[in-house]
């Protein structure tokens, strides 16, 4: 309530006129390639809005390749080619019409490593992105997209007192969050996190955990996750992937995250969420 409900108003506004606030995100026969090594094999998966998704599995096996995938960054490695689609809300975003920047203004992603502009204030971190969106922004409207990022990352009370202190200077789960608040300041309509949590300590995983349980309401989640409680406590759906010896990577099984961990059909998503080796 501290703004004028004008900048509030013209805040919607910009918003509204930019993305879908929530966004069915498909992958449909993804495969990929570094060079002529294939890494992903007609890889297929609806991740429905509104619900995290976690991909799972063991390392090789393609879960950071496809989610990259999914933003448009495999593009970004000269050696990479890709076959298949990808479709948010069913418009294609590797559609020759769609701008690589709309791509990305839909579909933001954090990584694990958390990697806020150090020297950056927090501030001036959040609002880091915005460029993109092309959209000036009045130092009220400015202020009040910050509030709302972070406080939707849950930073805000942390924070708000030391705006303009530097964003490398917050512990690691600070960090997490702050680049969390960054990637939702052009109103993604998808959020992709790799391994969101790997680099922190348990009690910010914790607070990680239910920032995206409450984001999960304005935004679809994706998480790859290595942490088999973490996928069981925040996702609603599921994918296991897995490479054999020399062979791409694909999804072995999917489904309700409940059914996978109790009752999985495939005795290696079975061995995998057991531990057993
Ligand atoms: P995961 O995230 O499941 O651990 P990745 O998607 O990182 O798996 O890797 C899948 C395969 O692709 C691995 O064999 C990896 O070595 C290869 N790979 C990943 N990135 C590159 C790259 N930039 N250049 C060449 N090969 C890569
Ligand atoms: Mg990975």
């Amino acid at each position: 309530e501290v703004l004028p409900p004008q900048s509030r108003r013209s805040m919607r506004a910009a918003s509204e006129a930019g993305q879908p606030s929530l966004a069915a995100l498909e992958a449909r026969n993804i495969s990929a390639w570094f060079g002529d090594h294939q890494v992903l094999d007609r890889v297929s998966l609806t991740m429905p809005a509104g619900v995290i998704t976690s991909l799972i599995g063991p390392s090789g096996c393609g879960k950071s390749t496809f989610l990259r995938i999914l933003n448009r960054m495999h593009e970004l490695v000269p050696s990479a080619s890709l076959a298949g689609e990808v479709l948010i809300d069913g418009s294609d975003i590797y559609n020759a019409d769609r701008k690589l920047v709309d791509a990305r203004k839909s579909i933001g992603m954090v990584f694990q490593k958390p990697n806020p502009f150090p020297a950056m204030s927090i501030y001036d971190n959040v609002l880091a992105g915005l460029k993109l969106t092309g959209t000036r922004a009045s130092k009220d409207e400015r202020d009040f997209l910050v509030e709302n990022c972070l406080t939707k990352a849950g930073l805000w009370r942390e924070v708000n007192d030391r705006l303009r202190s530097p964003g490398g200077g917050l512990s690691g789960g600070q960090q997490q969050r702050l680049c969390i608040a960054r990637s939702l300041a052009v109103t993604p309509a998808v959020l992709l996190m790799d391994e969101p949590c790997s680099a922190l300590d348990p009690t910010s995983t914790r607070v990680i955990e239910e920032t995206m349980l409450e984001l999960v309401n304005d935004v679809t989640i994706v998480i790859v996750t290595h942490n088999m409680q973490q996928a069981q406590r925040v996702s609603t759906q599921c994918a296991f992937f897995l490479a054999a010896q020399g062979q791409p990577g694909g999804i072995v099984e999917h489904g309700d995250t409940d059914a996978m961990f109790s009752d999985p059909i495939d005795s290696r998503t079975y061995d995998y969420v057991n531990g057993v080796f």
